[in-house]
Parts: structure tokens; sequence; C-alpha cells
């Protein structure tokens, strides 16, 4: 018998699972995680270095600095703002500020992967809703909306799939969400977004007081070791918010190095650009090897390979190169360095069974 007894719901949550080969064994090439192929800019490092220094001080618990950077950077007040240990740590903030008895969450599936277990552990009862054409059902997801659901999140692009909603579905979908209903716009990956198709929930937020945006620094601007990230909302959601997470989360080097990054938009977004390149050659690849990948708007390619997905995991696996893969469903590749990609490409090729519906 375990001492001391835990709530039973830590029974059925599965634990982080990370890619083999990424943080043991022999190194494998990472396109499991979405990760910038660059190093943080010089710039960056110049700042975490400082920063390193005060290393033996606490913080700024407030994120003052980052917090009026990013506040100026979107044109809105900074009590709009809150920057928090990853935008993960900001949506455990909310579910766990939303959850009362019955209250529930409603969310895109298959998506983002922490949803549901950081649902449970708020104690809210998971909603998840199908996607329809690899995208976020936003119609769906409106008719499963009840007086119990305290929160819906619409993932755009979507983690695993990388599709994007359209501008009008999203603003038909949020007038259709009562007020006093949380949304949550993940936009993880909207740096990458190129195409007019979708919009930035940050457009919308003046329309609709109870929608919300989460950013990080963690995939275009290549900070995912520091962990910062942040939302974007009501200055009464802020407030609230401000008192879940937790004070001193964001180190000092984070916050330096998101303030630096923030200066060097232009050097990010040439990255950026590299990474769409690259994702294009990719897919125009797969594509042309029968694989069937829905148009990505992040950086990562869906390949919905249903029973084969977990045959061609291991099939890259052992060529070393680290890839998600989603029993039954599909593995997801992220645009990496070029070689890694050259190699994924090569791996992929080599696969046998490679013709498949197109999307
Ligand atoms: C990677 C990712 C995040 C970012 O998490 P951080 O905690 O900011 O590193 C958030 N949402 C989605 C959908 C992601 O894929």
């Amino acid at each position: 018998m375990s001492v001391p007894a835990f709530r039973p719901v830590l029974d059925q949550l599965p634990g982080y699972r990370a890619t083999e080969g990424v943080y043991d064994g022999e190194p494998a090439r990472p396109l499991s995680a979405n990760e910038s192929p660059d190093e943080p800019l010089p710039g960056v490092l110049a700042a975490v270095t400082a920063a390193g220094a005060l290393a033996h001080r606490y913080p700024d618990p407030l994120c003052t600095a980052l917090t009026r950077a990013l506040a100026r950077r979107h044109g809105v007040p900074e009590e709009a703002v809150l920057a928090g240990a990853g935008s993960v740590a900001l949506l455990q903030a909310l579910m766990t500020a939303c959850a009362r008895p019955g209250a529930e969450v409603v969310f895109p599936w298959r998506s983002f992967e922490l949803y549901p277990p950081l649902a449970q552990l708020a104690g809210l009862r998971p909603v998840p809703v199908p996607l329809a054409d690899h995208r976020n059902d936003l119609d769906a997801m409106a008719d499963r909306i009840t007086s119990d659901t305290r929160l819906v999140l619409v993932c755009n692009p979507n983690n695993p799939t990388g599709t994007v909603v359209g501008e009008r579905a999203l603003r038909a979908f949020l007038d259709r969400v009562p007020p006093d209903c949380q949304v949550v716009l993940d936009e993880a990956y909207f740096e990458y977004v190129r195409t007019p198709d979708t919009c930035s929930g940050l457009t919308l937020l003046g329309a609709y007081p109870n929608l919300a945006v989460t950013r990080t620094f963690s995939k275009a601007y290549g900070l995912a070791a520091l962990r910062v990230g942040y939302l974007v909302g009501a200055p009464d959601v802020v407030e609230a918010l401000a008192k879940v997470r937790l004070a001193y989360s964001v180190s000092g080097v984070a916050q330096e190095a998101a303030l630096a990054s923030l200066a060097l938009e232009e050097r990010l977004r040439a990255r950026v650009d590299d990474t769409v390149a690259e994702r294009t050659r990719m897919r125009t690849a797969l594509l042309a090897a029968g694989f069937g990948v829905p148009e990505s708007h992040s950086n990562f390619l869906w390949l919905p390979l249903g029973d084969d997905a977990a045959a061609f995991g291991r099939h890259c696996t052992a060529e070393r190169i680290a890839v998600r893969t989603y029993d039954g469903e599909g593995v997801r590749v992220s645009v990496g360095s070029p070689g890694d990609n050259d190699a994924f490409l090569a791996c992929a090729a080599a696969w046998p069974s490679a013709v498949y519906e197109p999307v």
C-alpha cells in the first residue's frame, strides 16, 4: 500500500513519455518536440549570461519589464498580459482557476497531449471533441458546451495536425460561446502561420471579453529550455491567474532571454521563414513519396498513417530519427535542420508501403 494515499486520479494519468533517444541513449535526430533547430541569437545568450550572474537573487515575480514589452508589442494594456513558466503553466493556472465541482473543459482531440491530464489534475471533466478533416471542429465543440462548461480550448494551429481554423468560423464559434465561459486560443505555433485563412485571437480580444490567447517563447523563439510563455486576456482574468501562478516561477534568465528575443524580431522572422520553406520542401517530398500530409501552418507535419503509425515510428527510431508516434493515428515530425529533415525524408522514402489516400 502506498503511503500517503494520493488522489485516485493519479493512477489514471500516464505520466509524460519522452521520445526514445532524445534524453537518453545514443542521440537521435531531434524531430519529436517541435523545437527550433536554431540556437538562441547571440544577443540572447549574452542576456542569459548576464542574468545568470544574478542567480543568487529571486527574479522579479511580476516579470515587469517583459510584461511591459509584450503589452507594447501587442498594443494591449499591461494589465492584460501575464507571463508564466511556459504557456503550459498558464493553461494549468486557468484550469485550476476554473475547476469547481462538476465543471467541464471542452477541447479538440487529437490535439496537444497535455490538455487531458491537466484537466484531470485540476479536477475538471475533460470533454474531447474529435477533429473534422484534421481541424478543430468548432461547430461540434460549440454543440458540446453546457452550463457546466467553464473553459474551451482551441488549438490554432492544431498540434499535431498543423491545421488552422478560419477567421469566419472562429468568430461564429465565439458568438455561440456563453459570455461566462472562458475560451482560450492556444497559439503556440502562430509565428509559423503564413496564410490569410486564419487570424490571431489577439485581434478578437476587444470583441470577446471571455477570450484569452496563450503564446510561447518555446517554439519559434527557440527558448524551450528556459520555460517562458504568456497569456493575453481580460484584466480580471489576468488578475485571477496571477494568484494561481507560482510567484518566482519565471526565472530571471528566462525573463531576460525573452526580452532580448523580442527586440530581435526581424532576425527571428528570417529564421522562421527558413523553417516555413523547409516545411514546404518536406511536404512536397512526402506527397511525392505517396504520403497524405495535411497542409501545415506550424513547424511540424502530420502523417495520418492510422494502423501503420506504430510501425512507421519504429522505422524512424531504427534510423535514429526521433519523431512523435500516436499509435493507431499518425506520426508527427518536426521541421528541423535541413540535414535532419533530409535524413527523415530518406527514411520516409524507404518506407515500403508509402501509398496513402491523398489528404
Ligand atoms: C509546445 C506547445 C505549447 C508550449 O508549451 P510551453 O509550456 O510554452 O513550452 C503549448 N501548446 C501547444 C499546443 C504546444 O504544442
